[in-house]
């Protein structure tokens, strides 16, 4: 036995010691709202809520099933912008013992195409399958919706009164297209449906699994801001059996070839400093201590070193931007008379657009590339990492998960949460669906949640939700 196999033994006697021990059951809802929320997501799996096909039917499943666990119907409100009927939103509101202050959770219906030829299963029916539910939108997110509603009814079949009201957004186009996105519409024509002290959006929250091992609860407090520029050269052009030293193409290569060896300086946040700072905690060995030398003013070099060359880290170090279409030429046989490259950036919440494109100029560093501004950036505030929100969550997740840690973070992809930390409510991204790291399936082939992650996901959101409207 090779050295190399003999650590894989003793790696797979951990793992499955670690994983016996994540399995201890972790409470679940009553049989009664277990069902109810498995009907309701088998409900909106089977109704297809791409972008071509829009909203307003899933949006009218939801609100019929508030209206049929009475809610009262002047509390369920079914809207769509005049120009996008088919962009449906339901807004259902939860009394609770006093109306100001109300917490709004904040949930897409829309979903990424699936073509049946590529799944193994029908991704618009829920097919459940050794332990597994699969089908579009189980992880992004229906399951989430599923799981909200569901708690939603709970309290109100319970006759629970919680302290503010329960406002759930369920909405359309935060997928591809979003032409007529439901949360800034709502934001920005219906603001007193869904006006907040305090916003939950669970499509931004992650619940972490490695190796079978539930490794944390990150809740979302802030977002990279999503930029993107073009890279634009031209020449005369002319005849290709007269070639010239100028080509657009070679110029645009070369200058995207240094544009490769930018690095963006360290620039760490108050949640991104508090991320490294508990994720050291459960990390070991040298990614411990280089998430724990990092923090140290200035950061260790080192560190910044083996931490940028892992993507997960490099990516909540720094500002990136990578290169992700080109095009240029007109002929087979004619010298280009233009190239130009679309250079996308995820940039940090605190940057400013014009920072970032002075350091793509400088790294290109040739003044007949043009640098300019394709898709602008929406910048929206961080939301604090705020002990109290911390504290709570851990409260929930320790009541579930003993031992799961819970952790700030920055996302570096985009949520809805923008538009409403953009409305000044303050917003956090919490998900306890527990899903795999290494496999993740949101908008590919084969999407699936696990049927106990979705379980255990349904009382997590209860227990948040009454935590959330109780506490100030
Ligand atoms: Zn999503």
């Amino acid at each position: 036995m090779s050295r190399l196999s003999a650590g894989w033994v003793a790696l797979a006697v951990v793992s499955i010691a670690i994983g016996a021990q994540a399995q201890t059951a972790a409470p679940r809802p009553p049989q009664k709202f277990e069902a109810l929320a498995r009907d309701i997501l088998s409900e909106l799996i089977a109704i297809n809520s791409t972008h071509a096909r829009g909203t307003t039917v899933a949006a009218k499943a939801v609100a019929a099933r508030a209206l049929a666990a009475g809610f009262p119907p002047a509390d369920v409100a079914v809207l769509a912008p005049n120009d996008h009927p088919e962009a449906g939103n339901v807004v259902v509101r939860l009394r609770g013992r006093t109306s100001d202050r109300p917490v709004l959770y904040i949930c897409h219906l829309d979903v990424v195409e699936a073509r049946r030829e590529d799944w193994t299963f029908d991704p618009f029916r829920l097919t459940e399958q050794e332990g597994w539910l699969y089908g579009r939108g189980t992880i992004d997110m229906k399951g989430q919706d599923a799981a909200v509603l569901a708690s939603l009814i709970r309290l109100k079949q319970e006759g629970v009164a919680p302290a503010h009201d329960i406002i759930a957004a369920f909405t359309a186009d935060e997928e591809a297209g979003g032409d007529a996105n439901g949360v800034a519409w709502l934001v920005k024509e219906h603001r007193d449906l869904v006006n907040a002290a305090l916003v939950v959006n669970p499509d931004g929250g992650e619940a972490a699994l490695k190796q079978g091992r539930k490794l944390y609860i990150a809740v979302q407090t802030s977002e990279k801001m999503f930029l993107t520029f073009s890279l634009e050269t031209t020449d005369k052009g002319g005849h290709s059996s007269r070639p010239t030293a100028d080509n657009p193409i070679y110029r645009l290569a070369s200058g995207l070839d240094r544009l490769a060896k930018l690095r963006f300086p360290v620039h760490l946040t108050e949640t991104t400093r508090l991320y490294f700072e508990r994720r050291a905690g459960i990390e070991r060995g040298q990614s411990q201590s280089d998430m724990r030398a990092i923090l140290r003013v200035p950061p260790e070099p080192g560190a910044v070193e083996r931490l940028s060359s892992v993507v997960e880290t490099n990516i909540q170090l720094r500002t990136t931007c990578t290169t992700t279409m080109i095009d240029g030429g007109h002929a087979e046989n004619a010298l280009p008379q233009r190239a130009r490259a679309t250079v996308q950036c995820r940039v940090i919440p605190g940057e400013s657009v014009d920072s970032v494109a002075a350091a793509i100029r400088a790294a290109v560093a040739d003044p007949k590339i043009v640098v300019s501004v394709l898709t602008p950036a929406r910048p929206a505030p961080d939301s604090p990492p705020a002990p109290a929100i911390l504290t709570m969550v851990e409260g929930v997740t320790h009541s579930m998960w003993p031992g799961v840690a819970v952790l700030p973070e920055m996302s570096p992809g985009a949520s809805d949460s923008i538009y409403t930390r953009a409305a000044g409510l303050p917003s956090y991204g919490i998900d306890g669906m527990f899903d795999d790291l290494d496999d993740a399936r949101a908008h590919g082939r084969d999407e699936r949640i696990g049927a106990t992650a979705f379980a255990e996901e349904l009382e997590f959101t209860y227990r948040l939700m009454r935590a959330m409207s109780e506490a100030r």
